[in-house]
């Protein structure tokens, strides 16, 4: 069974195709820049002997649907393809960033399931919006194939009222759904399934804290595998600090701009969005770069790497304690996976409440799963490489059988 996955964001079309048999990548890659003066599409050819062959082109891309035909072209190309009709892709995978509180799980997608999609925009308008041109694009060029969405906020439907309302009038969550809903779900579930498979434990009788630090950072606290909690709130700026966005401030801080700066509310918007987080503190929001930084005596990178830290270590604290028993923490993505530095950051010090990394092992992660806590911790901590495009196609797999059942 073929499976495509799509990203789709405002000028940009990312994807990999799948064998569920396995599963491995056959293809992937992504056209950039559509719409602008010139495009370009990187695709990677995976053959079966896990070598690649690899295809840049770069071209004019009109819009979404001409980068979309791009992209099977390339999927059915005698040299760099891996199928040979694009009839053989049975169903495409959507990534939708916000499905509101309309979808609990992943979802057939019809009519009524776009209408919900639209209906969430003003939660995500930057982002729902290109996920249904997606759809729309993918139905025109794959009439043939069930058309799947997975969506970012499903895995966070279970958090309870407690922490999912914000303490306003009632009735702006009743009429407008304004609420936490959280992100990066699809990431967070799986590396909660994958700790699942490495403790040797099920998924239902496990708490974890996941803390998921990319240019994007959340974290969810997860009780007997359902998640309990998330730092991401009705929009994705909440919580953590992260490359370019701020995480948690004092709510009153845009009155304070407006007042003394005049700043708009769309000024205050790009400012926390776009020119906070590392980069705000110290100019740069590569995490890479920002340690070179601090390592050649930056005190700026210095600091915003202990604010980075420091507010993942009080988040960490936080679940703990509405977790109230604790199996395991779970670091992912580009900074969890990669940086010993900033995972020993957040985890010293955690040793009364069970918590003790390894300074050793933290520093030897290799490709795959990881432990890094010491032997006597009673809490595992663990390096668990995120795989959201794997996760969205076994979720479409999962739902097609579902719906032919
Ligand atoms: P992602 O969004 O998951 O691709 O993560 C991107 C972030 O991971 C960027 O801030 C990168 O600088 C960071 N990253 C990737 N590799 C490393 C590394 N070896 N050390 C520190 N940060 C890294």
């Amino acid at each position: 069974m073929k499976i495509l996955v799509i990203n789709t964001g405002s000028s940009s079309i990312k994807y990999e195709l799948f064998d569920m048999a396995g599963p491995k990548v056959m293809a992937s890659g992504m056209a950039e820049k559509i719409g602008e003066e010139e495009s370009l599409i990187i695709h990677k050819r995976i053959l079966s002997n896990g070598e690649s062959t690899e295809r840049r082109e770069a071209v004019v891309i009109a819009d979404h649907h001409e980068g979309m035909s791009r992209i099977v072209a390339l999927l059915v190309d005698t040299e760099y393809g891996a199928v040979r009709d694009k009839n053989e892709i049975v169903a495409v995978g959507h990534r939708v960033v916000h499905g509101g509180e309309a979808f609990h799980s992943t979802t057939i997608i019809d009519e009524e399931v776009i209408a919900a999609i639209k209906k969430n925009i003003p939660l995500a308008p930057l982002h729902n919006p290109p996920n249904l041109v997606g759809i729309e694009v993918a139905r025109s060029v794959f009439p043939n194939a069930l058309q799947v969405a997975v969506f970012d906020t499903a895995f966070h439907q279970t958090i309870p009222k407690r922490a999912f309302l914000y303490a306003i009038p009632f009735e702006l969550y009743e009429k407008e759904r304004v609420r936490r809903y959280g992100f990066h779900g699809t990431s967070h579930a799986y590396v909660a399934a994958r700790a699942a498979e490495y403790l040797c434990s099920p998924l239902g009788e496990l708490n974890l804290i996941t803390i998921h630090l990319g240019n994007g950072a959340s974290m969810a606290a997860i009780k007997n595998g359902k998640c309990v909690d998330t730092t991401m709130g009705m929009t994705p700026l909440a919580g953590l600090v992260m490359g370019t966005r701020s995480g948690d401030v004092d709510p009153a801080l845009p009155f304070f701009l407006a007042d003394h700066l005049g700043m708009t509310p769309r000024e205050t918007d790009a400012l926390l969005n776009k020119e906070s987080g590392l980069k705000g503190i110290c100019g740069t929001n590569d995490m890479r770069e920002v340690i070179e930084k601090m390592d050649a005596g930056d005190d700026r990178a210095k600091i915003a790497l202990d604010l980075y830290a420091y507010r993942i270590k009080k988040y960490i604290g936080a679940y703990f304690a509405a977790l109230e028993i604790l199996d395991a923490v779970v670091f992912t993505a580009g900074i969890g996976e990669n940086s010993p530095y900033i995972r020993e950051l957040c985890s010293r010090g955690l040793d009364r409440l069970g918590i003790e990394i390894d300074l050793e092992r933290n520093k030897l992660t290799g490709s795959g799963i990881s432990e890094i806590s010491s032997p006597d911790s009673q809490v595992k901590i663990l390096v668990i490489p995120t795989n959201e495009e794997l996760k969205i196609a076994q979720e479409t797999k999962k739902a097609i059988a579902n719906f032919l059942k």
